[in-house]
C-alpha cells in the first residue's frame, strides 16, 4: 500500500527511485566502481584515509588512558592493528587494484565479509572483534566518503537519499546516481538545501519521524515543489509522475533554451542574473544555464572540502580558475563565512550557545588576521585574471568595513612590494544580511561598491526564526512585510548612493519575489544555477515602472500570506 509523507519542499522536481538510507552513525555506500585512470588516485586515497584514521586512534588512545586508564585504552591498540593487518587492509587494496571497486565500497565490503565471518566463529573473543571491525571500517569510511565527489562513480539504481539531516559534506560527497534527498530535520536554507537546488536535486526537509517508516529498497515518488513523498506508490502513480516529469522537463529545455539571453524587463531595464556557486565543479552548470557570472562563491567549501587552512596558492589557483572562466564578466567571491552551521574540523572554534549570533564569518576572519589575510592576498593575485568583486560576510558595523578595507589595502601594498601584480579596478562589497545593515543601509552604501542582500540570514536575524530550525520553519518566512522592507531600504540606499544592490539569499531565485525585488531597484540577483531560466523568462514579462508602482501598497499588507496572495 502506497504511503504518503508530508515535509517543506526544499529543491524543486520530481524523482522515482529507491530508498538509500543515509545514517548518521552508520556510513553505507552504494556499489561504486572507478575508472580505470583513477585506481592509483584511489589507492591513494585509501592510503591518506589509513594514515588520518590512524592518528585519530592515537589520539583516542591518549584521551581514554588519561580518563579511564591503560587498561581501558588497549581497545584500540586493537583497532589500529587492524589498520596494518594484512587480512584486511590487502583484501581491501586488491579489490580496488583488481576489481576496480571505489576505495569506500571495497572497504565496506570487506569490513562487513569479516565482521559476518568473525561473528560466526564459536569463540567469544573473536566474535567481539567483529564490532572492532565494524567500528574501524566506519571510521576509514567516513573519511573515504567526505572526500567521494573527486571519484567517477559508476551506478545502475536510482536512488533517493534518506537522512536525518545532511550537513553540507555530505550533500558535496553524495556519489552519482543520487536522483532525490529526503531528510527528517533541516530547512529550506540549511546549505544541504542550497546545494541541492545548485546540483538540481529535488529534496524535501522537515518530513520528521514518520520517514522511519521507510525501508531501504523502498520504491518512492519524491516531489520536491510540493514537498511530498509517496512510499512504494502503484502503477498508475508512477505512470502519472513519469508522464509529469517529462512535461517538466519539456518546459524546462524551453526556458533553458533562452537562458543565455540576456534578461530585460518590457520597459527596456536590464537585470544581471548570476550564479551562486560553491566550487569549481558549480561554473560548468551556471554557464549551461545562462549564468552572468559569479553573484556568490561561498568560498567556506573550498575550506569544508579540506583537512587543513587551505594555503595562499591552493587558494589562489581556484579563484583565479573562476574569474578566468567567467573572463569580463562580475565574480563575486565572498571570503570566508565559517561559524554557526559551518564547522571547520581544524578550526579553533570554542563551544557557543548561539553560534549563529556567536564568533562567525568576518567576525572570525577580523580576529584572526593573519587566515584572513591568506585569503585576501589569494584573491587579489588572482585579481588580474577576471572582474574580481571581493565580498565581506556579516558585516554588522561601519567599523569591520572599515577594518576589512584597510586589511585588504595592507595585502594590497605587500604584494605590490614583492613585485605580484594586482588588478586596479576589483571592488569591494558587503552582503547585507544582518537588520543592522539594512537599516542602516545608506550609511554602508557610502563604504562600499555594491551591496548584496543575503535572505537566508536576514530572514532568520530579523524573524528571530533558526534556518534550520523545523520546530521554528512556519515562521521563517523571506516574504514576511518585515523582511521585505528591510530589503526595499537597503535597495533604495544603493540607488540614491548609486552603487550596485543585488540579492544572493535564496529569494533571488524565487519567481514569485522577481516583481518585488525590480521595484525595489534590485538590479542584479543571484541564484542556483537550476533557476536561471525561469527567473529570466519571469524578467522579460515584468515592466520595471508598474513593478515600482506595486512595492509601497504590497509593504502596507500585513501578513506574508496577504502578500504571496497579491504576487
Ligand atoms: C544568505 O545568508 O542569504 C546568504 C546568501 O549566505 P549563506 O546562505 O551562505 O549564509
Ligand atoms: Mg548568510
Amino acid at each position: 500500500m502506497a504511503m504518503n509523507v508530508k515535509g517543506i519542499a526544499a529543491a524543486p522536481g520530481l524523482a522515482i527511485g529507491k530508498v538509500m538510507w543515509l545514517r548518521q552513525q552508520t556510513v553505507e555506500v552504494i556499489e561504486q566502481f572507478v575508472e580505470p585512470n583513477h585506481i592509483e588516485q584511489e589507492l591513494q586515497r585509501f592510503e591518506v584515509a589509513i594514515t588520518i584514521s590512524s592518528q585519530e586512534i592515537t589520539e583516542l588512545q591518549a584521551v581514554t588512558t588519561k580518563k579511564l586508564g591503560e587498561k581501558e585504552a588497549e581497545i584500540f591498540e586493537a583497532h589500529r592493528e587492524f589498520l596494518t593487518d594484512p587480512s584486511y587492509v590487502d583484501e581491501i587494496r586488491s579489490r580496488i587494484h583488481q576489481k576496480h571497486e571505489s576505495a569506500a565500497y571495497a572497504c565496506q565490503q570487506v569490513t562487513q565479509e569479516m565482521a559476518a565471518m568473525l561473528r560466526g566463529l564459536d569463540n567469544e573473543y573473536l566474535q567481539a572483534r567483529a564490532t572492532d571491525i565494524h567500528d574501524v571500517g566506519q571510521r576509514l569510511l567516513r573519511h573515504l566518503t567526505e572526500s567521494d565527489q573527486e571519484i567517477k562513480t559508476i551506478s545502475s539504481d536510482k536512488r533517493i537519499v534518506l537522512a536525518e539531516d545532511l550537513t553540507p559534506s555530505d550533500t558535496v560527497s553524495l556519489p552519482e546516481g543520487i536522483v532525490g534527498i529526503a531528510t527528517m530535520r533541516g530547512s529550506v536554507t540549511g546549505h544541504a538545501a542550497i546545494l541541492a537546488r545548485t546540483l538540481g536535486i529535488p529534496m524535501i526537509v522537515a518530513l520528521g519521524e514518520a520517514l522511519n517508516a521507510v525501508q531501504e529498497n523502498d520504491l518512492m515518488i519524491l516531489d520536491g515543489k510540493e514537498g511530498t513523498l509517496c512510499v512504494t506508490p502503484d502503477e498508475a502513480m508512477l505512470l502519472k509522475t513519469r508522464a509529469l516529469m517529462e512535461g517538466e522537463k519539456a518546459l524546462a529545455k524551453e526556458q533553458k533554451n533562452r537562458a543565455a539571453d540576456d534578461a530585460v524587463t518590457k520597459d527596456g531595464q536590464r537585470i544581471h542574473v548570476l550564479a551562486n556557486i560553491g566550487s569549481l565543479k558549480d561554473i560548468e552548470r551556471a554557464i549551461e544555464f545562462g549564468a552572468e557570472g559569479v553573484g556568490l562563491f561561498r568560498t567556506e567549501f573550498l575550506y569544508l572540502e579540506n583537512t587543513d587552512w587551505p594555503s595562499e596558492q591552493q587558494q589562489y589557483d581556484v579563484y583565479r580558475q573562476v574569474l578566468s572562466a567567467f573572463s569580463n564578466r562580475p565574480v563575486v567571491i565572498r571570503t570566508l563565512d565559517i561559524g554557526g552551521d559551518k564547522a571547520l574540523p581544524y578550526a579553533p572554534f570554542d563551544h557557543e550557545e548561539n553560534p549563529f549570533l556567536g564568533h562567525r564569518a568576518i567576525r572570525f576572519c577580523l580576529a584572526n588576521p593573519a587566515i584572513f589575510k591568506t585569503q585576501l592576498r589569494a584573491l587579489l593575485r588572482a585579481s588580474v585574471h577576471g572582474q574580481l568583486w571581493i565580498m565581506f560576510p556579516m558585516i554588522e558595523t561601519l567599523d569591520e568595513i572599515a577594518a576589512a578595507k584597510e586589511l585588504v589595502a595592507t595585502c594590497r601594498q605587500e604584494l605590490e612590494q614583492e613585485g605580484t601584480a594586482v588588478s586596479k579596478d576589483y571592488r569591494i562589497g558587503m552582503m547585507v544580511e544582518i537588520p543592522a545593515a539594512a537599516v542602516m543601509a545608506d550609511q554602508f552604501a557610502k563604504q562600499v561598491d555594491f551591496m548584496s542582500i543575503g535572505t537566508n540570514d536576514l530572514t532568520q536575524y530579523t524573524l528571530a526564526a533558526d534556518r534550520g530550525n523545523e520546530k521554528v520553519a512556519y515562521l521563517y518566512d523571506a516574504f514576511h512585510p518585515a523582511v521585505l522592507r528591510l530589503i526595499a531600504m537597503t535597495g533604495h540606499a544603493g540607488q540614491q548612493q548609486g552603487i550596485v544592490v543585488g540579492m544572493c539569499g535564496e529569494l533571488a531565485g524565487d519567481s514569485l519575489a522577481t516583481e518585488l525585488l525590480i521595484g525595489m531597484g534590485l538590479t542584479e540577483l543571484s541564484m542556483s544555477a537550476a533557476s536561471i531560466p525561469a527567473v529570466k523568462d519571469k524578467l522579460r514579462s515584468l515592466t520595471t515602472s508598474e513593478a515600482k508602482v506595486k512595492v509601497p501598497a504590497i509593504l502596507d499588507l500585513g501578513t506574508a500570506s496577504a502578500i504571496r496572495a497579491q504576487l
